[in-house]
């Protein structure tokens, strides 16, 4: 599990000669066969070995055996109901082997440098939109929170409501008229109950569940603040176990993420159009980043490019080797993509990797809302 604590322990590490630091996306719901994404990791593997090849053999020994490590971890097999993304940081000369399993996917990525690499770690916990559930039905209440994906916490209301009484008659009336006040007075203090959980950790979605009449008229005792954030409405029992609440969460997870990308897809579609506010293709955006200019930048997944970026300045380019702004000369790097993130993330933009929306490529897989 991904906590502050975690991350601010990895970051301490420092390890000699260096640490491999290797993340990659596993996510089932994209890559259904192992074969997907071991392709990736072979590829991540490769790259590793390139970028440790000018730092001494010490340090590509222990990158090499890194990498080999993180390959038989990958190949023994994992939890993958669970599992999106992994983190590894590891220097083998030191015998030093960290894995961090998220329920969030990450983007693929490998860094040899002298401490973990954790930023794409943080942002996922700086970025993750919060999720509860709650199923009711007459009598019960269960309210479930998601943390990163994974189930954090579960709390139970119970009201002992009588049963609806089939049979007829004027008393039998007069119960069903009591009993369905019961019930209304269970889901009134359900609703209660739910507003003061959430209000102690607010959240961005609501999910509902359990017998449709029953969610309605739940929905409608529920306080603004949680009106506006119900997500979905889900035909699950009340008595659901947490691993079927869980399945059912993530899909109206992974629902709500692709409506947000396609969002931010067409905002920037609109921005490049009415030539305000956004730029698309890599020179533009490359530009844009090296100007501060970038309030969100906009990635197809697996985007890739070689570049040039400027030693003293920092400059990022598509086109090398003299440096417009300071006239050094610049280096040429493998996949200026990865720099234009983490320029991205170190300038405290929000960086959206877009998974699931073929607009973006079109406008050449990579732009950025702008801030001004
Ligand atoms: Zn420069």
């Amino acid at each position: 599990m991904i906590s502050e604590e975690r991350i601010r322990s990895l970051a301490a590490h420092r390890g000699h000669p260096v640490v491999t630091s290797c993340y990659l996306d596993v996510d089932g719901r994209r890559y259904p066969r192992h074969v997907d994404y071991e392709n990736h990791l072979e590829h991540l593997v490769r790259r590793g070995k390139e970028r440790s090849a000018g730092l001494g053999p010490a340090a590509v020994r222990s990158v090499e055996a890194d990498l080999d490590r993180i390959t038989a971890w990958v190949r023994g097999g994992f939890d993958r109901s669970r599992v999106r993304g992994l983190a590894f940081f590891a220097c083998s000369a030191d015998g030093y082997f960290e894995v961090v399993e998220s329920a969030r996917p990450v983007r693929n990525e490998v860094v040899i440098n002298h401490t973990p690499h954790v930023r794409q770690l943080q942002s996922l916990l700086d970025e993750y939109e919060r999720f509860a559930v709650v199923l009711v039905d007459r009598q019960r209440a269960r309210l479930f929170r998601f943390e990163l994906g994974g189930l954090s916490e579960h709390t139970e209301v119970f009201d002992a409501v009588p049963r609806r009484h089939e049979s007829g008659g004027r008393s039998a009336a007069n119960i069903q008229r009591h009993t369905d006040e019961l019930a209304h007075k269970h889901l009134k203090h359900a609703a209660e109950v739910t507003f003061e959980e959430l209000q102690r950790q607010p959240l961005d979605h609501l999910i509902l569940g359990g017998p449709h009449e029953v969610v309605s008229e739940f929905e409608t005792l529920l306080h603004p603040y949680l009106k506006d954030r119900v997500a979905a409405q889900l035909s699950i029992m009340v008595t659901a176990s947490p691993e079927e609440v869980c399945q059912a969460a993530l899909g109206v997870e992974f629902e709500v993420e692709r409506q947000r990308e396609a969002t931010m897809v067409s905002r920037l579609r609109d921005a490049v159009g009415s030539g305000n506010g956004g730029v698309a293709g890599l020179e533009f955006t490359l530009r844009a980043l090296v100007e501060r200019r970038v309030d969100t930048l906009l990635l197809s997944d697996g985007f890739e490019a070689p570049g040039w970026r400027c030693g003293s300045c920092r400059f990022m380019a598509v086109r090398g080797r003299g440096c417009p702004v300071c006239g050094a000369s610049m280096q040429l790097v493998d996949d200026v993509v990865e720099q234009a993130v983490e320029e991205a993330l170190t300038n405290k933009c929000r960086v959206q990797i877009v998974r699931e929306n073929a607009d973006l490529d079109v406008l050449g897989r990579i732009g950025a809302l702008l801030r001004f």
